[in-house]
């Protein structure tokens, strides 16, 4: 059999199972209105929470670090790749999480398998939620330390895997603090207080958080008044750049500096990327109103869908699972939307449970009340029309 054929049959047993992927082409930039593959869409499926990808400050502190710096870093952080752009973003990153150090990895994939590779020890376990994000999965495959999986946010779970795992020399819990596909919180405190009592240290992946979650748009930490041992998060969610990073003590990035492979054998990210990553926090610090606009934006689509009769999972976060049941009647629903001009995929098995195939609905600060009400008209209008269709 030549190779390719041999790649045809394995791409065609994921068409057979509906789980086939293929790219779109975005003509536009980032923002609540765009062109997708040529057609007008209203996006609702972003990660640039707060419209700071496109934000013209960030550009404009991008552009100039390009001309002073260059277009890339030309080398590893340990080698010739660090620059007073680094260090200055590291700062902010620190004073934004409140903690004694950061240290910048090119993205969040990075900085968890960096962190779960390099930390735990062999004779340690890993405790990971059911619902951890891939690159936290494949942190834990990397870790020399074993790793027990306990159900989503289920701390009758964790405790009794805490109970077990007496045995083995350190414990590690590993979770998302808004986990990605169910728009769910993770109950911080409650890890915290269990990782207290049963010798536990505590990995928070604030993706998803950072910059929308807390007072202050400081995350899962600030949302709960706890200090996790470890806070990794990225730049690429709300921040609207590029770059993951570690938030901690300055001796664990010390740590994390000499150890974590994925930071020494990797190109520093450029520093002009570094300068609008920095505006963009000093944006997210000074600027109350965004977060106030996507929380208002995120509570109004809730609650109009709930009413409608919509199964709508997880907490008040611009991750907005709206459950349709059946694939297929997923996968109709995301094609009539995107017909209508909204752009919200459908997500199916293996990412979760049969029956519990969704549209994953995500809303920005920059979406205005015509694109929300036209979401909402369109859900009222589909959902008729599909339950009639069975
Ligand atoms: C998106 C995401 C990542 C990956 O971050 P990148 O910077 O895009 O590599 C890691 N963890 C979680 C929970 C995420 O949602």
């Amino acid at each position: 059999m030549c190779f390719d054929e041999w790649l045809n049959i394995r791409l065609n047993k994921a068409k057979e199972a509906g789980t086939y992927r293929q790219l779109r082409v975005m003509d536009t930039a980032p923002r609540p209105r765009m062109s997708i593959n040529g057609q007008k869409q209203i996006v609702c499926s972003s990660n640039n929470y707060l419209g700071l990808a496109n934000d013209i400050r960030l550009v404009q502190a991008a552009k100039d670090v390009l001309h002073a710096f260059g277009a890339g870093s030309s080398g590893s952080r340990l080698t010739t790749g660090n620059t007073q752009w680094h260090e200055r973003l590291e700062r902010k990153i620190a004073g934004f999480k409140g903690t004694e150090a950061a240290l910048l990895f090119s993205n969040g994939y990075l900085a968890n398998v960096g962190v779960l590779s390099s930390l735990p020890e062999k004779g340690d376990i890993l405790l990971s939620d059911q619902l951890n994000h891939a690159s936290i999965i494949d942190g834990c495959r990397l870790s020399k330390a074993d790793t027990t999986i306990y159900n989503h946010i289920d701390m009758g779970d964790l405790e009794a895997k805490l109970k077990d795992s007496r045995p083995y020399q350190r414990r590690f819990i590993v979770t998302d603090g808004v986990f990605s596909m169910d728009g769910t919180i993770a109950p911080l405190d409650q890890i915290l207080s269990l990782a207290n009592r049963y010798h536990a240290y505590v990995i928070v992946d604030d993706a998803h958080a950072t910059g929308v979650i807390g007072e202050n748009g400081r995350g899962t930490s600030e949302f709960y008044g706890a200090s996790p041992d470890v806070v990794i998060g990225t730049l690429s969610k709300a921040v609207g750049t590029e770059g993951g990073f570690v938030a901690g003590s300055r001796t664990l990035i010390n740590f994390l500096l000499n150890h974590a492979r994925t930071f020494i054998f990797q190109t520093a990210i450029p520093p002009a990327s570094c300068a609008a990553s920095y505006t963009a926090l000093e944006i997210i610090q000074h600027d109350k109103k965004k977060r106030q606009r996507l929380l208002a934006n995120v509570t109004k689509i809730r609650t109009e869908l709930q009413t409608m009769g919509y199964d709508v999972k997880g907490d008040l976060t611009p991750i907005i699972p709206v459950i349709i049941g059946d694939p297929q009647m997923a996968v109709n629903f995301s094609e009539r939307l995107r017909e209508q001009g909204i752009y919200a995929p459908a997500i199916r098995p293996p990412t979760v449970v049969r029956e519990e195939s969704r549209i994953r609905l995500t809303v920005t600060s920059d979406h205005g009340s015509g694109e929300i009400e036209h979401l909402l008209a369109l859900f009222q209008f589909i959902g008729k029309e599909l339950n009639r269709a069975l």
